[in-house]
């Protein structure tokens, strides 16, 4: 990448990439410790996976619940509070490698800084349906943990065969009627301790070669589903007001790909326990390097790790 005229003079101490959980409070611990942090948060996404749901009740401090575009705004309120920056734009090129790193946003300016903290999060994977993304929140979830309180004895579906479909499935038999596991093939993907686990729970069915066809919508919940035989052709109704979709997510890394280490899954690699990349002054938090956790609070925790190691990094440089 060149010097353009429209690169900005001055050498940020810390840009943050991300408008999540963890981007919002690196921003505020960065901020907080006078790093003057500017973060761009995304041209259409601000505010990060949180804003794409209704009520949050599991982030600690609010024992009535959030909804999760009013914890989004609170935390990025905070962060401005003591003097981050933000800017609702896409970083759409970077270059990391020397000791100041160029990030060049949508409009074609190129922003300097001697530390990044990426925090770019992970797309979960959809399956593509009409309805899908308005149901989100409506009867249609990503996350067993995160939403499966709210599904106390009703009939549930959940999509996928791999380790991830099968602890969702089993986890949410302590509060669902039935769990129905759909799966595109005739046999599962999972462990086969996670299968054995999953077939030995009277709550939940397989319907094997077979896809959701349709969301059935009712008053702007989710109300059932239509199933297709991937094989005959058939479908089916089943009658569910619950549906968690588990067949992956996308880690947001595509821009870093040639500069950073990722594992093989395309998350970023950090030394752990450390936010570090495999680059100096590059640090990563939040769903972007987690497999496992992948929760809001989980996310911040990294993000205010990251802050931390950024202060004890430009503090080394000093
Ligand atoms: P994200 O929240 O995904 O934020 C990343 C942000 O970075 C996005 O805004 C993205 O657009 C932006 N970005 C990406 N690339 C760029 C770029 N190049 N330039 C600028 N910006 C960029 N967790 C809970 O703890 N409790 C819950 O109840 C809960 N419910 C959930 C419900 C739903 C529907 C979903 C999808 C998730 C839910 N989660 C919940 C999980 C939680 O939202 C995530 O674990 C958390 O948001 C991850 O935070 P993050 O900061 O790593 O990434």
């Amino acid at each position: 990448m060149t010097d353009t005229p429209a690169a900005t003079d001055d050498v940020r101490e810390v840009i943050v990439i991300g408008s999540g959980p963890a981007g919002y409070t690196a921003a505020l611990y960065t901020a907080r410790a006078q790093l003057k942090p500017l973060l761009f948060g995304s041209s259409i996404f601000v505010g990060g996976s949180l804003t794409t749901t209704t009520e949050v009740e599991n982030f600690p401090g609010f024992p009535t619940g959030i909804d999760g575009p009013d914890l989004m705004d609170n935390m990025r309120a905070q962060a401005e509070k003591f003097g981050a920056e933000m800017i609702d734009d896409d970083i759409v090129e970077v270059d990391l490698t020397g000791d100041i790193k160029r990030l060049t946003d949508s409009a074609g300016t190129v922003h300097r800084a001697k530390t990044v903290i990426i925090a770019t999060g992970s797309g979960y994977r959809k399956l593509g349906l009409p309805k899908e993304d308005e149901l989100s929140g409506r009867g249609v979830s990503w996350c067993a943990t995160c939403d499966g309180f709210f599904f106390r004895d009703r009939d549930i579906v959940v999509v996928g065969g791999g380790d991830t479909a099968m602890e969702e499935a089993t986890f949410l038999t302590r509060f669902a009627r039935s769990v129905t596991v759909v799966h595109r093939r005739s046999t599962l993907r999972a462990s086969q301790v996670m299968q054995n686990r999953a077939f030995a729970d009277d709550k939940i069915s397989f319907a094997f070669d077979s896809e959701i066809a349709e969301l059935k919508e009712e008053n702007g919940m989710l109300a059932g589903v239509v199933l297709r035989d991937v094989i005959t052709g058939k479908t089916r109704d089943l009658d569910a007001t619950g549906l968690f979709i588990a067949i992956g997510h996308d880690p947001r890394t595509e821009l870093f790909t040639s500069q950073i280490d990722l594992d093989s899954e395309g998350y970023i690699k950090v030394e752990s326990p450390s936010t570090r990349t495999n680059l100096p002054g590059v640090f990563a938090a939040g769903d972007v390097v987690d497999h496992t956790y992948r929760q809001a609070i989980t996310a911040a925790a990294s993000g205010c790790q990251a802050a931390l190691d950024t202060e004890r990094h430009l503090a080394a440089l000093a």
